[in-house]
């Protein structure tokens, strides 16, 4: 089989193309519109990343049961939330997708555990981070499920297999949040009541000191093991994100945190890159 990513150029050197990988917290979908710290934040990892051939996002909103890779050649801006201004509605993140890449990809993750999808696209986990920082929507997009059925191990091991795409410029986004307990930021947003949480602190602090371990046990083992774990992620769909993205990064990776901090008093906005 050729590989999907090859250009005329002919084959890229392996060492010289090798991405870090990037794990966004993307928060609110008014990130998309406004202009805050937080889409700044989204806008600035372009400076960090080199361009990829291909991205691969991992959205805490496509948690379902199946692992699926959006195989179209032009998958759709999915507008995955209620209640928001209409233009956010509007917001069209034309990216093409790559449909040998997404047929390979689904070869690394094993033929019987992921399948291929063209009746899903990009969500706003997705589109808001990458309309920032990719705004000419030029790079070719995939987007990899979550399956709410598997236990945290199970992610680990199919975003381990997928590290290799590293050394062919595809660039591994996960889009959750560190901290993300939607309940208790709406209560917050109603009373106007913004001071984060020890239960916040402590479960973005300990996330923090284990990447900088590089310790994939502890990441593994966290959710929902942690003592905050239940009111940190109450679902695990936007912790999970996180798994993925530190499955694909070694201790040889450096870790930078280019964003910290909280919005809405307890959704953690903390950006990782390794490498
Ligand atoms: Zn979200």
């Amino acid at each position: 089989m050729t590989n999907p990513l090859e250009t005329s150029a002919g084959p890229s050197t392996a060492r010289t193309d090798r991405m870090p990988v990037v794990f966004v917290g993307h928060g609110s979908p008014m990130n998309a519109i406004e202009d805050n710290r937080f889409n700044r934040g989204f806008a600035a990892l372009r400076g960090l990343v080199p361009k990829p051939k291909a991205i691969v996002a991992i959205s805490a909103h496509c948690f379902v049961n199946g692992t699926y890779l959006t195989a179209q050649p032009n998958p759709r801006t999915i507008h995955d939330f209620g209640g928001f201004p209409r233009a956010l509605y509007e917001i069209e993140y034309p990216a093409p997708g790559n449909v040998d890449l997404a047929r390979r990809i689904r070869t690394l993750l094993g033929e019987q555990r992921a399948a291929l999808s063209t009746d899903w696209g990009l969500d706003h986990g997705t589109w808001c981070v990458l309309r920032c920082m990719f705004p000419e929507a030029d790079v070719p997009v995939l987007q990899l499920s979550i399956d709410r059925r598997l236990e945290p191990a199970r992610h680990y091991e199919l975003a381990r297999s997928l590290a290799e795409l590293r050394d062919e410029g595809v660039l591994l986004l996960g889009s959750g949040n560190v901290v993300h307990n939607l309940r208790d930021a709406f209560r917050r947003m109603q009373t106007g009541d913004t001071e984060t949480p020890e239960w916040a602190r402590s479960f973005d602090a300990t996330v923090r000191d284990i990447v900088l371990q590089h310790d994939h046990e502890a990441l593994v083992s966290l959710w929902p093991q942690h003592e905050s774990a239940a009111l940190a992620h109450p679902t695990p769909d936007h912790f999970l994100p996180l798994l993925y993205a530190h499955a694909a990064s070694t201790d040889a990776d450096a870790v930078r945190f280019p964003m910290e901090g909280f919005d809405l008093g307890s959704v953690s906005m903390r950006n990782i890159v390794w490498g």
